[in-house]
């Protein structure tokens, strides 16, 4: 990101896919309603768990939409859900205890585990099976000492979504063992071909062994208000509800108000980003598809692609370098994401389809000059 800056800052126009949010702006009648909750003066310090109208309104969609019963009590409202990772991280993993994360995974789990001093171990989600968990891996890597294992579904970088005959088998794995499961769901309503996520508190004997973490950032386009939320059984909020004291007094007051308002006046905004990401996705693979050492795998969710450079024998740092050197466009080396995303880069096409069609064009060009060099 630096770099890319440097490089704008001497006149290059460097085309950047690297950021993993939403171009869109919030849906206008979210925006309102942070507006009206403003002028109504909610504007004081919020309860440290949340604001109880939107603990029910979370309790409302997670049982209409998922068929999941939580109370409001057992919902803590978070600082989005990079800050619920960290209250369930924080909170349940001692010095020396083992946690389970998908490799590639998201950048920030190794990072608050480290925070917590927990031991890494990751569960590899590789190309040969479609980037979905291979259970037996995962099961060698339980010792006496796992106390968590991290889902994220569907997954960024990859975009997998996990199946529901999975989370069967992971459920009884985990059944007569203390093992907690970190449920990442932030983009739950960002999936395609009838990929429907579940979540594994569904499963029969999980709900009370889960920490599902969701928010409003990717599916609402609300990346910047930072609003997220815990539900989990109320004697495992409690503590996260005490560290959310002291490290932040709770979340900003009328960004709450208008969570509820996101939940309950929707009507289609979110299937219209949705639809919109699909033809991008379905775009983007059809093009990659005819660039020379390019490949990538359908996405099941989320919006990113993730692309297989292994063919310009590259390694994933030196690709990026190469391209946006070469072709001024940004992208993330897999590399970021754990040992198994080496050989990939991560291109969000969360950006209009001119954006990306450009980029491709550059990165075409790119690899030409790459294999005319070679
Ligand atoms: N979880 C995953 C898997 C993500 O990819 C991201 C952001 O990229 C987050 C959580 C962060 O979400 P939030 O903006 O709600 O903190």
């Amino acid at each position: 990101m630096n770099y890319c800056k440097a490089l704008e800052k001497q006149g290059k126009v460097i085309l950047d896919f690297t950021n993993g949010e939403p171009d869109f702006d919030t849906p206008k009648y979210i925006k309102s309603a942070a507006v009206k909750a403003l002028n109504d003066g909610k504007t004081g310090y919020a309860s440290i768990v949340g604001v109880e109208e939107l603990r029910k309104a979370i309790s409302k969609k997670l049982f209409s939409e998922n068929n999941l019963n939580y109370n409001p009590d057992e919902i803590l409202i978070t600082n989005g859900v990079t800050h619920g990772i960290f209250l369930a991280v924080m909170s349940f993993l001692n010095e020396g205890d083992e946690i389970l994360l998908p490799d590639p995974g998201y950048t920030v789990y190794p990072e608050i585990a480290k925070f917590a001093g927990a031991i890494i171990k990751a569960y590899r989600l590789k190309r040969e099976n479609g980037f979905q968990i291979d259970i037996s891996e995962l099961q060698k890597n339980i010792t006496s000492k796992t106390k968590m294992i991290a889902l994220i579904s569907p997954n960024n970088p990859i975009g997998s979504v996990i199946k529901k005959e999975t989370l069967a088998k992971l459920a009884k794995l985990t059944k007569n063992k203390e093992i907690l499961i970190l449920s990442d769901e932030v983009y739950e309503k960002i999936t395609y071909d009838g990929n429907k996520h579940h979540s594994i508190a569904e499963i029969k004997g999980m709900r009370d062994k889960t920490i599902l973490l969701n928010g409003f950032s990717k599916s609402y386009a609300m990346t910047g208000w930072r609003l997220g939320y815990i539900a989990a059984p109320s004697h495992y909020i409690e503590p996260m509800m005490r560290l959310n004291s002291i490290t932040t007094s709770g979340v900003n007051h009328f960004i709450q108000w208008a969570g509820i308002d996101a939940f309950e006046k929707e009507k289609d905004e979110c299937n219209i980003m949705r639809n919109e990401y699909k033809k991008r996705r379905d775009y983007i693979i059809s093009e990659i598809c005819k660039i020379d050492k390019l490949s990538c795998l359908k996405p099941e969710g989320a919006f990113y692609i993730f692309v297989n450079i292994q063919d310009t024998g590259l390694s994933s740092e030196d690709f990026v370098k190469y391209i946006i050197d070469v072709a001024s466009v940004a992208l993330v080396p897999g590399s970021a994401f754990g040992e198994g995303g080496e050989g990939y880069v991560r291109f969000c096409y969360a950006k209009p389809i001119s954006e990306i069609s450009e980029a491709l064009k550059r990165i075409a060009e790119a690899i030409k000059k790459l294999n005319i060099n070679n």
